[in-house]
């Protein structure tokens, strides 16, 4: 198991810790998922430069050659997934989702039904919903977005830091790896973020 402070800090050889504390916004009172992103930068130093200057961040970063960091606490809400959420039933199981709020939302223009989504899924519970900021860690893995579908493979070290890392956190916070999900699939990003990451 994990060896993690009072203060939600990991104490382990494999992890430097770099906290940036503007990345964390209020108490994150229980962890039900992970959420797996790329940065669009090229090293962790750069996103740390950016860490510095900016509210938006995770709780770790996955350097190119698999060093991993702990960048916020995790007992901290950190702002990873974004303000949109998407509709977990619409996009796996559209049987058990709710037909005629649906298609009352999905008759509104795309920015009214990107918000009235978000608020008809946030009022269920996970696993109904997909996760959100409020009950989920970040997992950031340094990598450039190419273009508007692709961003740069995952390395080999990358990957095998994360399994190393998700299979800790599956531990310390009682969940499995059907709680990992790539940023795109739970709100609107570019759909190559993460997409080479290998979690099993
Ligand atoms: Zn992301």
């Amino acid at each position: 198991m994990l060896k993690v402070s009072p203060e939600g800090i990991i104490s382990d050889g494999r992890i430097i810790v770099r906290r940036f504390l503007n990345l964390e916004h209020g108490p994150l009172s229980s962890v039900v998922a992970l959420v797996l992103h790329q940065t669009d930068s090229s090293t962790a130093q750069q996103t740390f430069n950016s860490y510095a200057k900016n509210p938006h961040g995770a709780h770790f970063l996955i350097d190119k050659n698999g060093q991993v960091y702990q960048t916020a606490s995790l007992l901290m809400r950190c702002q990873h997934v974004g303000r949109h959420i998407r509709s977990r039933c619409l996009e796996i199981d559209k049987p058990s989702c709710d037909s005629v709020a649906m298609a009352r939302i999905q008759a509104m223009s795309w920015s009214n039904h990107v918000k009235a989504l978000d608020a008809h899924e946030r009022a269920k519970t996970y696993p109904q919903r997909y996760p959100i900021n409020g009950d989920s860690i970040g997992i950031e893995i340094v990598g450039r977005s190419i273009d508007a579908k692709t961003y740069e493979s995952v390395t080999s070290e990358q990957n095998n830091s994360l399994q190393w890392l998700t299979g800790e956190l599956y531990a310390h916070f009682s969940i499995s790896l059907q709680d990992v999900y790539r940023h795109p699939a739970v709100s609107y990003k570019n759909p190559g973020e993460a997409a080479t990451a290998v979690w099993k």
